[in-house]
């Protein structure tokens, strides 16, 4: 399988390269260069799989003849050991036609395990058949840092550096980065807010004679590598709930569109999906898109789910080029309007598109606490603010008839409520407890690098830190 760039200008190229640039040369995101497609009856020899097997059948049309199914299943199988339920991504029936997707199995408990694991060993295995070493650099104000640190520590050829902004994470976040003991593993303790830590790291990416030297990656959603993972769970949800002949609909709590996009991935795969919901908090730039087709940039309000506090979706990125008929210049031009201006309109006929595929709701933190309220209430379930806005905005599309009566709805759960304690006992009066794998998080050891907002000063800290 061959990828290219949504900005026309890089590739195509081979799923492994794609794999370690993560970000193409022209500014752009990978893409296949057409969308692999199962048939009814492929889709539903896929019930009897198990999750590992179904993530291999599925993957396996992406990476050609590079990596072969049987590897991929194994790959799969190991990154999904130490999940704490034997479903993987099990189903929580709320109603007949109303389902919770748990996504927070995994050693970190929130949704970016499911694609950090499998990322991990895919890393791996492209480094090691090439004799190479990696360094991998990312800035975190929350649950990407701690799952990439876990699936990437103690890796023989990775060293990996995580930037937090200090004291400006929940104490459960900090302690799950921190706590990372492993060769190779770093959480940076920065002095500066998230920004300042996003900053630093373009810097070193910028700085081209740093980044040949060590190998520099990055593994937040702009990774293909990132969405190939998730697209198995809508396959596995769709398959467990009676699809393909049901129809479905999915909510999904929305940040920077990866994983909503690999939703889509799964349409284009031939998945039969009724509709796909973008749960969105107060930062609603999608919400605004898909009512107008202008995509307006506003200024970040902090909200009870911070892992959506995000103005700018990269990864709608890709969705734009497949809207724009695949034409790469197109997207270089509104992306350039974009990051001049901070807006871009598309005309009536693309956005009625995208509309046929997707519904964007929000909700606001008084909503959203709403939600967890009634879910505990008429439940006995506690839910984590980021699955309450997906659980809000599938409500609000069955009330407007986006979604038909009789098609079954999937609500995705990206966190454990007990990621989130604080704003789940202000809605609900209870005190989510960690699942037996963390019970001990907040007393576990810790260790932490600290670094003043320098690139020089980063730099000679990640030499000095890194193996060679
Ligand atoms: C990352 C994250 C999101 C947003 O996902 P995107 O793929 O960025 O849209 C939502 N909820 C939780 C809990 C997350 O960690």
């Amino acid at each position: 399988m061959d990828y290219i760039s949504t900005r026309g200008q890089h590739g195509p190229i081979g799923y492994e390269e794609a794999l370690l640039t993560g970000l193409a040369r022209d500014g752009g995101l990978f893409l296949p260069a057409s969308w692999p497609r199962f048939t009814i009856e492929e889709i539903e020899a896929m019930r009897p799989l198990s999750y590992a097997q179904l993530a291999g059948r599925i993957m396996a049309r992406f990476t050609g003849t590079e990596v072969s199914e049987a590897e991929l299943t194994q790959m799969a199988e190991e990154a999904y050991a130490g999940f704490d339920h034997p479903s993987v991504a099990p189903l929580t029936r709320l109603t007949d036609r109303l389902h919770l997707l748990e996504l927070f199995h995994g050693p970190t408990i929130a949704f970016k395990d499911y694609a950090m694991q499998f990322l991990a060993r895919a890393f791996d295995r492209a480094l090691q058949r090439t004799g190479q070493r990696a360094v991998i650099l990312g800035a975190t104000s929350g649950d990407t840092g701690s799952a990439a640190l876990e699936a990437f520590k103690g890796r023989a050829a990775v060293d990996i550096f995580i930037l937090f902004p200090e004291g400006r994470v929940s104490a459960v976040q900090q302690k799950q980065m921190t706590s990372v003991l492993a060769d190779g593993a770093h959480a940076i303790a920065l002095a500066g807010d998230f920004d300042d830590c996003q900053d630093l790291v373009k810097a070193c990416f910028n700085d081209h004679t740093f980044r040949d030297r060590v190998g520099l990656s990055a593994v937040n959603s702009i990774n293909w590598a990132r969405l190939m993972p998730q697209i198995v769970y809508y396959f596995s949800a769709a398959l467990a709930l009676g699809g393909p002949q049901q129809k479905i609909a999915f909510s999904v709590p929305t940040g920077n569109f990866g994983n909503v996009f690999a939703g889509w991935a799964a349409m284009q795969m031939g998945l039969p999906i009724e509709r796909l919901i973008i749960a969105s908090n107060q930062n609603d730039i999608l919400t605004r898109f898909f009512a107008d087709g202008m995509m307006q940039r506003e200024t970040v309000r902090p909200s009870l789910s911070p892992s959506m506090d995000i103005q700018v979706s990269s990864n709608f990125e890709r969705l734009l080029f497949e809207l724009l008929g695949r034409d790469g210049a197109r997207v270089r031009g509104l992306m350039a309007e974009f990051s001049s201006q901070g807006r871009f309109a598309v005309p009536q006929e693309i956005l009625t598109r995208a509309q046929q595929d997707f519904a964007a709701f929000c909700l606001d933190d008084a909503a959203t606490k709403a939600v967890i309220d009634k879910i505990w209430r008429q439940h006995g379930q506690l839910i984590d603010p980021h699955s309450a806005v997906g659980l809000g905005a599938a409500w609000q599309a069955k009330e407007t008839g986006l979604v038909g009566s009789d098609t079954v709805l999937v609500s995705l759960a990206c966190a454990h409520p007990a990621k989130f304690p604080d704003a789940v006992q202000k809605a609900s009066g209870q005190t989510p407890q960690l699942p037996d794998h963390l019970a001990d998080l907040m007393d576990r050891e810790e260790a932490s690098l600290r670094c003043r907002n320098d690139k020089a000063a980063l730099i000679s800290l990640m030499e000095q830190e890194r193996r060679k």
